[in-house]
């Protein structure tokens, strides 16, 4: 195939194959790992990492996330456009958003939780889950310390992904979004400078979000 934007029809692309190779391995053996959690139910969720300013590699749209290969990934340009095979997961504009946002953004994933849909179902008027005062609160990029507070946005569900990646733009304008955001009924979404860094990340806050969820459930108001 020949790259796109490339006059002269040369076979060379503009991302590195071996960059590809390495974020499709990297994708794929952690969204087992997400699924096995049950945190990818019935094809849902999507994972992304960068591949240079102008592309990234992304999960194929509808795929079983427990079953998932370097097949199952493809590339995108940031603008959400497909530059390779491929139907790219439908919310892929809200990874390339982060992307062009955040030049330190390497990895970003995305699941559909039980925990994070109770959460955000069972409290409609809650806009930011506050989480505060927890030991693994340290997982978090930057974080040092279980005497911090990370306030995590939550936005309504829409299917108008332009629209939602305009609304999380303007919420990182107004400094509400540091390491991660909800959406409403639906998943969360968190991105880091390293997929390891990034799963480190999505373990915590689904480790979290069920804390949340038990610590209510026994009357306790977090
Ligand atoms: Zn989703």
């Amino acid at each position: 195939m020949t790259a796109p934007g490339n006059p002269h029809g040369s076979p060379a692309r503009p991302w590195s194959s071996s960059d590809f190779r390495a974020a499709a391995r990297s994708i794929a053996a952690t969204g087992v790992r997400i699924y096995d959690h049950g945190w990818s139910p019935a094809t849902s969720s999507n994972y992304s990492m960068r591949l240079n300013d102008r592309f990234c590699a992304v999960t194929v749209s509808g795929r079983d996330k427990g079953l998932l290969t370097e097949a199952d990934i493809m590339v995108v340009g940031m603008d959400g456009t497909p530059a390779s095979e491929g139907k790219p997961s439908a919310e892929t504009g809200l990874h390339t958003q982060l992307y062009r946002r955040l030049p330190g953004a390497a990895a970003v994933l995305h699941t559909h939780s039980p925990a994070s849909t109770v959460l955000t179902m069972h409290y409609p008027q809650e806009a930011t889950l506050v989480l505060e005062g927890y030991e693994l609160l340290k997982a978090f990029t930057g974080i040092t310390t279980h005497e911090s507070r990370l306030e995590i946005p939550v936005f309504d569900n829409t299917q108008d992904i332009d629209a939602l990646a305009a609304e999380v733009d303007a919420a990182m304008d107004a400094g509400r979004i540091t390491h991660a955001y909800l959406i409403r009924g639906h998943g969360v979404y968190t991105w880091a400078d390293s997929m390891a860094a990034c799963y480190r990340q999505l373990e915590a806050l689904e480790f979290l979000f069920s804390v949340t969820v038990q610590r209510r459930m026994l009357g306790t108001r977090t």
